[in-house]
């Protein structure tokens, strides 16, 4: 509690504070009262606010800087992933022991269910039914890739679905097969649900632990907000619980799936559901759309054919989700109804699509304050750069994409032409284009811990890579262009800059501490920092153990 003579809650002092807010980037020390900040400025002004009953976090170095805002990420599927079958940290070569591993620790479990596998391990990013069918042949197996748009099954998830070379492909969809059109065990987007939607519902208790632990899991990596970016209603169910019982402790903007197979009914049903799911520090006020699936297994909508491994235009140009005048009706629709709308496009047309269909909504209902976003943007034809700023569009980036990983080098240089190829994660050039820049992580695509992001936008070279060559270098972000998207940018993503997303009098305090301050050039590479601290409101909500909180 604050005493009435305006003394302090909480002093931060220290280290240095970077506050992503450019009237004033630098300072020395916050204070912090009744959750918010109540100066930020040089050391010696700020400690005037030290009263007898004031915490004070003496930092010794490191940096201070606003909580991260994760604009795009999946913690409810994350945490469900952590406590199923998950891949994310074992080798390629160790799937099979991994999954045969986990068979065995759960076996009352009718399913073998999980994720995290990485396609460029697999010879055209397809893994076999073989490999799971040797080591789990009593049961089903269901792996999700690690980018959530391909399965890798065994036999026996392909024979309970009845999948068989007499199976067509799905509409949007595509199942892998040997030359006698025989299922390998890879299905592609759409055709991941012929076996998923048997794989046996989680239910409400282990949605709601899934979403404590994603919660947790961003908490210790500085994240105090996030965007959780495909959100069903069985989730959004799962959120309002943990939210009604106090335990959602992060800010979290819900976009919730447009099905595209049930079409304009979720119009009438939308508004309600997501209004009785906007409570405590959750709001359902986004609605998520993929306009198209990924590169690597060519199902990103392209304006030219991909090409072969030869250099030969193909006949496939990707998959549109929805046609571009029925994308267009959905999104003024949406955009009517209030909604920010949130669209996947990785590919140069599924972009040019999704610009389109927003300036539809512009032009059919006139500029509202809306926070409509395109999300990974891997390819970005430069005449569409400059629409971003002038429809008002987020651009939605995963900055740890942009490097020379095996995706790039195996999955999708070789069937690019050079312009195309450069082409990729535009950050710094859709910046100086005057779009708002907001960053995600796509986690459990791509680990959540956003000072690794934050190294890859940088210096555009994969952490694990860190001699090696960086990848369109014309398109790295300085520290605070990229500090910026992370806080203050994300914070405009998720309408919630008004009230955080930098360290200003007045906001909310919601800060990460780190262990070093990366603006140092002595301080080493940036994703080798830690955070020690992250404070919501100026409770932390993680702390190093040896940090004192006791002052
Ligand atoms: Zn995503």
């Amino acid at each position: 509690m604050s005493g009435a003579d305006g003394a302090a809650d909480l002093l931060v002092v220290g280290a240095p504070v970077y506050t992503a807010d450019p009237a004033r980037r630098w300072a020395g020390a916050v204070a912090v009262r009744d959750g918010r900040v109540a100066a930020v400025g040089a050391e010696r002004d700020v400690a005037a606010l030290r009263g007898p009953a004031t915490r004070v976090l003496r930092l010794r170095g490191g940096l201070v800087l606003p909580g991260f805002h994760d604009a795009h990420v999946h913690p409810s599927i994350g945490g469900l992933e952590l406590l199923a079958c998950d891949l994310h940290e074992v080798e390629p070569a160790g799937y099979p022991a991994a999954v045969a591993r986990y068979a065995a620790d759960h076996p009352g479990a009718p399913w073998v269910e999980g994720g995290g596998w990485v396609m460029d391990a697999f010879p055209g990013g397809a893994p076999h039914r073989a490999a799971l069918d040797a080591v789990v042949g009593d049961r089903p197996v269901f792996l999700a890739s690690t980018d959530g748009h391909s399965a890798w099954v065994n036999s026996r998830a392909l024979a309970v679905a009845g999948v068989t070379a007499a199976t067509p492909d799905p509409p949007r969809g595509r199942i892998e097969r040997d030359a006698a059109g025989e299922p390998t065990g890879a299905l592609h987007e759409e055709a991941m649900n012929l076996v998923g939607d048997l794989v046996p519902d989680p239910g409400p208790a282990q949605r709601e632990a899934g979403i404590e632990l994603g919660q947790a899991h961003l908490h210790r990596l500085g994240v105090t907000a996030w965007q959780d970016a495909l959100v069903s209603p069985e989730t959004l169910a799962a959120y309002r619980a943990v939210a009604e019982r106090g335990a959602l402790t992060g800010r979290v903007v819900a976009a919730v799936k447009w099905e595209v197979a049930d079409g304009d009914a979720q119009l009438a049903t939308l508004p309600e559901l997501t209004r009785t799911h906007t409570v405590g520090r959750l709001r359902a006020t986004a609605v998520k759309h993929f306009q198209d699936g990924v590169f690597e297994n060519r199902t990103a909508a392209m304006l030219d054919p991909y090409l072969d491994g030869d250099g030969a235009p193909t006949g496939n140009r990707g998959i549109g989700m929805l046609p571009p005048d029925e994308l267009a009706r959905v999104v003024t629709a949406l955009d009517r109804a209030g909604f920010d709308v949130h669209v996947h496009a990785i590919g140069d047309r599924a972009v040019r699509e999704a610009l389109d269909a927003f300036q539809a909504a512009a032009d059919a209902n006139g500029r509202r304050d809306s926070r409509h976003q395109i999300a990974h943007l891997q390819f970005v034809h430069p005449d569409d750069r400059p629409r971003f700023r002038r429809l008002g569009v987020v651009a939605n980036a995963q900055p740890f994409w942009a490097c020379l990983d095996g995706y790039m080098r195996k999955l999708t240089l070789p069937f690019l032409d050079p312009e195309r190829a450069g082409w990729q994660y535009p950050w710094a050039s859709l910046r100086r284009a005057g779009a708002v820049l907001a960053f995600g992580s796509d986690w459990t695509v791509s680990t959540a811990n956003p000072l690794l992001e934050l190294e890859v936008a940088v210096n555009r070279v994969a952490p694990g890579d860190r001699g090696g060559e960086p990848f369109l270098p014309e398109e790295r972000l300085d520290l605070p262009a990229a500090l910026d998207a992370f806080t203050i940018g994300s914070a405009y993503a998720l309408r919630l800059e008004a009230d955080t997303g930098s360290i200003e009098p007045g906001k909310l305090a919601d800060l990460a501490v780190l262990d070093r301050d990366p603006f140092d050039p002595a301080a080493g590479p940036i994703g080798d920092a830690r955070v020690l601290a992250t404070l919501i409101e100026g409770e932390p909500i993680h702390a190093d153990p040896d940090l004192d909180l006791a002052g």
